[in-house]
């Protein structure tokens, strides 16, 4: 732990008893800290975990307003992703000379020295890019940890066996609290206005994504998205050789990447190599895993995994749940669940996955967030042979569709799924992609995604 400052003994503060401010507390407590860890909810509705502190040795402060809590003058002061730097508290606790970091700041100064850290942020696709530059790290026989803002926090990595690297999904919101960890293969996917409610600009925004390179140096490697308007901004914070990713061939290599990986029929291949890669995967499909795996694949090449063991992990990825999750195939009715579409960006990210030509029965509605359902009907364009709607905005989806389309006003998830199955024929697709929230018929979207799959395995 030789980059935590002697904490035995002394006050630590921790913001945030959610996943990540737990696992860091449980890190302090084994560094000898005394924790008090601050949350504003109250006790009852934190769960057991928060509870599980006190037979830790760490102290809980619920029901607190964070922003105006007096955190007093304690030897460190670490943060949740959740729990914004700005807070007037952590800037008093600055004033005071305290020091305040990031969950993964925390983590990232007791990682195990010497093995490879592979971070990954972006506003969209972080969460697959993690999953599969993990998966092809592991075919590579890395046995890396694969976690950070996706599943386990990077503070849980520190305990149990040393792995072969770390891969490290890292949100804005994380990286903005990030001082030390230097990311040796670090990949910024793409960048759209996202959490714009807590950044004061895209710029501003963008700052805080160009942090996974900061302390990067000349063996390290910065892969960038060729295809983003936003990546030349990046470009002055590269203090290591840039690779690029991108869908279109004819694009030229801007001044200052030293290679990239270019899509051609039917995946990719990456300049100075022979080899080129197939995706071919159904849990890849769409131009945006085929930009997903270009970069995964990127990160994974600069930490030694051979192209044959890539090659191999992309065929075998799993995809992850409720992102374009192929659940079935049934009577030839392929049924998809792509519940994690809780905007309408995404639902159009989904529709664009499937070639024209194909026909698709989408399930779509929910818990509205105001934003227009045109782009959604554009995107339906040649493929979609009927909507089925759901939830609260089910009518505003209906309206939207009603002149082109045939339309089933549904309600339910149930509803919809019996409908789907009545209507489908051999080679479509009934795909699950809301559009919205779900918050008005379920608890999250993994809970939507959840009955959904239990709906459609029970068919018959
Ligand atoms: P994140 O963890 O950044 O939210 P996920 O991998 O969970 O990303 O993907 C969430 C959604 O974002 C997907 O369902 C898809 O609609 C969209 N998406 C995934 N990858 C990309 C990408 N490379 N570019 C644009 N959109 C993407």
């Amino acid at each position: 732990m030789s980059l935590l400052p002697a904490l035995s003994g002394r006050a630590v503060v921790v913001l945030g008893a959610g996943k990540s401010g737990l696992s860091a507390a449980r890190l302090l407590v084994r560094a000898g800290a005394r924790v008090s860890v601050y949350d504003e909810q109250p006790r009852e509705s934190l769960g057991p975990a928060a509870a599980a502190l006190s037979a830790h040795g760490a102290t809980l402060v619920a029901g607190q307003p964070l922003a105006k809590v007096d955190v007093g003058t304690p030897a460190l002061v670490v943060v949740s992703p959740g729990v914004p730097l700005a807070l007037p508290s952590l800037q008093q606790a600055k004033d005071r000379g305290v020091p305040v970091w990031g969950e993964v700041e925390l983590a990232g100064r007791v990682l195990a020295p010497g093995v490879p850290v592979v971070g990954i942020t972006g506003t969209n696709g972080k969460s697959t890019t993690t999953a599969l530059a993990g998966a092809l790290l592991g075919g590579g026989g890395l046995r890396p940890f694969v976690g950070g803002n996706l599943g386990t926090p990077l503070s849980d990595a520190v305990e149990g066996p040393v792995p072969g690297a770390y891969v490290v999904e890292l949100s804005s919101y994380q990286l903005e609290g990030l001082q030390t960890l230097r990311v040796n293969a670090a990949a910024v996917l793409n960048l759209t206005p996202d959490h714009l409610d807590r950044y004061a600009s895209l710029p501003a925004y963008a700052e805080a994504k160009a942090r996974i390179f900061q302390r990067q140096g000349p063996e390290d490697l910065a892969v960038l998205n060729l295809d983003d308007p936003w990546t030349p901004r990046f470009v002055p914070h590269l203090r290591a050789p840039a690779t690029g990713f991108t869908l279109d061939e004819r694009t030229t290599l801007p001044g200052g990447f030293t290679g990239a990986a270019v899509a051609s029929p039917g995946g990719f291949r990456v300049t100075g190599q022979d080899a080129s890669y197939r995706v071919d995967n159904r849990a890849l499909r769409g131009a945006h895993n085929l930009q997903n795996a270009m970069a995964a694949t990127l990160l994974a090449l600069h930490v030694g995994v051979r192209p044959a063991d890539v090659q191999q992990g992309l065929d075998d990825f799993p995809g992850l749940p409720h992102r374009l999750e192929s659940i079935r195939t049934l009577d030839g009715v392929e049924w998809v669940n792509d519940s994690k579409a809780t905007n309408v960006d995404a639902a159009v990210v989904a529709l664009k996955a499937f070639p024209p030509g194909s026909r698709l029965w989408l399930l779509a509605g929910g818990k509205g967030k105001g934003a227009p359902y045109a782009p959604l009907r554009e995107a339906a364009g040649g493929k979609v042979a009927a909507v089925l709607t759901l939830g609260q905005d089910g009518p505003l989806i209906q309206k939207e569709f009603a002149t082109q389309y045939t339309v089933h006003a549904c309600g339910t998830l149930e509803w919809a799924v019996a409908r789907a199955r009545e209507l489908a024929r051999p080679g479509d697709v009934v795909l699950l992609s809301p559009a919205c929230a779900s918050f008005d018929q379920f608890r999250n979207f993994e809970d939507r995604g959840d009955t959904f799959r239990r709906l459609v395995q029970a068919l018959s």
